[in-house]
């Protein structure tokens, strides 16, 4: 599955037509389109109270669980067993993708709704999505799932590009209408900031769900900083607009692997900030009944609690904030927060098949990429946290030679 974006095809021409060192093909400048008009309000439907701590997902209603399962990372028959235990144990909601572990994550979860079809009802159900233009990887995995809709589409939203805002608009208020789709949504791990501005400048009230990269939080001590700044204020007035927030790439997997003593003070201090949600990739029964003891009826922190997630916060240095800075300035044009993710799927989480398959979406030529940068230091200069430039490209290209 391909992310099918105007900068793709320019890195793709780059990396095919140039030798190593060579000059860049610049951007061109993106056309503005007409928005279309907000999704009209849905009527209010009963849902289910889970057993599991929930609060209400922005205007969708829903009574989401505090903690909920992002199947990044199953597969096969134990994938297909951990997503039965974890909807077992009170989560509901679930997020994958036909992306995900080459198409495995899908897969099992489709033979669960296979097996036994009340499992589909018993979660709030988001996929995510790369093409606006097509309906063809919708269809194709809710054909896969055996459901006729998702609850929520999170279309990948990644530059501040009023025309793949208006596309993917175009796109979910179709779905709607053709009753594939229950409540409009999108994801980001781009230009967090760009993304989230143009959406409360263009279509404020549109989105009622979305998946976003939470790296930006202050939870760390002394981890103020202007994009932490600018980030809650978003944050703030997607709330104030209804929007449900759902979090990844906070730490929550690295923090569920360590146990409750980190997992639960991590999780409060996520929800504190402005989630609805945190979305983890579970993947043992030892994590799922974690999940179940976890006390979140009171998001209170105790002082060891604020120590603890401050410690585990500030215990991840590198991991990327997820700005884009780098990405804006490259003058290859080069998708550099996308290979930095990837660095972290790899270098971090130890996922090499995910980043394998993650770069395989980037369509570039790893060989070309490896000697791409020269002695160029541009983005280094930009990266808050030191952690882009040349080095870490050459390790990410070289991760697929
Ligand atoms: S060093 Fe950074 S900015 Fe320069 S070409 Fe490489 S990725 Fe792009
Ligand atoms: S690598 Fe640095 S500049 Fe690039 S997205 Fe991450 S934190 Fe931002």
């Amino acid at each position: 599955m391909s992310n099918m974006s105007h900068d793709s095809v320019s890195r793709r021409d780059f990396l095919r037509t140039t030798t190593c060192g060579a000059a860049a093909v610049g951007l061109g400048a993106m056309a503005t389109g007409t928005l279309a008009a907000p999704t009209a309000s849905k009527p209010a439907t009963t849902f289910k109270k889970p057993p599991l701590p929930y609060g209400k997902l922005g205007r969708t209603g829903f009574p989401v669980t505090l903690i909920s399962f992002g199947a990044i990372r199953i597969s096969e028959r134990l994938g297909t067993r951990i997503t039965k235990g974890v909807i077992d144990a009170g989560v509901n909601l679930i997020h994958t993708s036909a992306s995900y572990m080459g198409g495995n994550s899908i897969t099992a979860i489709a033979d669960l709704f296979r097996t036994d079809k009340s499992y589909r009802d018993k979660v709030f159900l988001c996929l995510k999505s790369f093409n606006p233009d097509s309906e063809k990887e919708i269809d194709e995995m809710l054909k896969m799932l055996g459901t006729d809709h998702t609850d929520a589409l999170l279309t990948t939203f990644e530059k501040a590009d009023p025309r793949r805002l208006e596309a993917i608009q175009k796109q979910q208020e179709a779905l709607i209408k053709k009753g594939k789709l229950k409540h409009t949504g999108f994801v980001c791990h781009g230009d967090m900031h760009g993304v989230m501005e143009l959406t409360l400048e263009k279509a404020p009230k549109f989105f009622e769900v979305t998946l976003l990269a939470m790296r930006m939080l202050p939870l760390g001590k002394d981890k103020t900083s202007d994009d932490s700044t600018r980030f809650l204020k978003n944050l703030k007035a997607f709330r104030e607009n209804g929007i449900g927030i759902l979090s990844m790439k906070s730490g929550a997997k690295g923090a569920v692997e360590q146990g409750a003593d980190v997992f639960l003070p991590h999780a409060k201090a996520v929800l504190d900030a402005g989630c609805n949600s945190v979305l983890t990739s579970v993947n043992s029964f030892e994590q799922i009944d974690m999940i179940k003891t976890l006390d979140l009826k009171s998001r209170h922190m105790t002082d060891d609690e604020k120590k603890a997630a401050a410690a585990f916060l500030d215990d991840r240095p590198q991991a990327c904030l997820m700005c884009a800075r780098c990405r804006k300035v490259c003058p290859q044009g080069l998708p550099v927060n996308d290979l930095m993710r990837i660095r972290m799927y790899n270098d971090e989480y130890g996922w090499p098949d995910h980043a394998r398959s993650e770069f395989s979406t980037l369509s570039l030529d790893a060989k070309r990429l490896a000697c791409a940068c020269g002695d160029c230091t541009t983005c280094t200069q930009v990266c808050p946290i030191g952690l882009a430039g040349a080095g870490t490209v050459r390790h990410v290209a070289e991760m697929f030679v």
